[in-house]
């Protein structure tokens, strides 16, 4: 039985957001959130910029230096092992902390799948169809989908008896893809409530810890994190921010 197999928690079951250390939760959004809050701030020039990109939010965190360390493939340690416990765990930790702003995301303030100021997502069935979700919709079917893929045996074998199947890698990514526009939407959307929950230093280790992975095991592609002229993900200019504060590898 291999090392991750026995270790990974049994299903269903809470773990504590990587890689923070349990010392406190977020708690949950009270009376005083308010979805009308500032997203944008102006900085000494006029310009505009969202808050995550601002000094002293762009650098809390709760894990100081590079992440490199804590994403490498330990010793002995098979790959697809150690990528599937790390999706585990980012989809566990970003499911909780969707869970406490779940009622700040609603049809009303998220009728698009909105991840910066001129790109929304629309939801692509199997078919290839795209069809128009709100994000609330957007994020429970992608939840509920990687919640599936993470139940079923042949996908993220638990067991000696089962093995890794070839598709494996390409899941992994897929998974990836679709954590990344969540961790998107929230940023865009929903920072400010991050803030009024004191919560951005566990988030951006999150975040960092996630992109950092995603680097290293070439889960992420350029395109998903930056979006393209005209249609910037948010996100994009925290990830270079985080490069070239050395958060990141460059
Ligand atoms: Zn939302």
């Amino acid at each position: 039985m291999s090392f991750f197999g026995r270790n990974r928690a049994p299903r269903g079951t809470r773990r504590s957001p990587t890689p923070g250390n349990g010392r406190s939760q977020p708690p949950s959004p009270g009376a005083s959130l308010s979805p009308s809050s500032p997203f944008f701030n102006n900085d000494a020039g006029g310009e505009q910029k969202p808050l995550y990109l601002c000094s002293p939010f762009v650098n809390s965190a709760l894990v100081k230096g590079n992440f490199k360390t804590i994403v490498v493939l330990p010793k002995y340690v098979d790959v697809m092992e150690w990528v599937a416990v790390n999706v585990y765990d980012f989809f566990t930790n970003l499911n909780e902390f969707y869970g406490v702003l779940a009622e700040c995301c609603t049809q009303h303030s998220c009728p698009t799948m909105s991840v910066g100021p001129n790109l929304n997502y629309p939801w692509q069935q199997t078919s290839g169809r795209f069809i128009h979700m709100t994000a609330p919709q957007y994020i429970d079917t992608v939840m509920s989908s990687i919640q599936i893929m993470i139940d079923d045996e042949n996908v993220f074998p638990t067991n000696n008896n089962h093995e890794f199947q070839r598709t494996f890698p390409g899941i992994s990514r897929h998974i990836y893809r679709q954590l990344l526009r969540i961790f998107a939407h929230i940023y865009h959307a929903h920072f400010h409530q991050i803030l009024h929950l004191r919560a951005e230093p566990h988030f951006n280790s999150l975040f960092a810890h996630f992109l950092a992975f995603g680097q290293e095991f070439d889960l992420l592609e350029l395109k998903e994190i930056k979006g393209e002229p005209g249609q910037v993900v948010g996100v994009g200019l925290l990830w270079e921010k985080w490069r070239e504060l050395g958060t990141l590898e460059k």
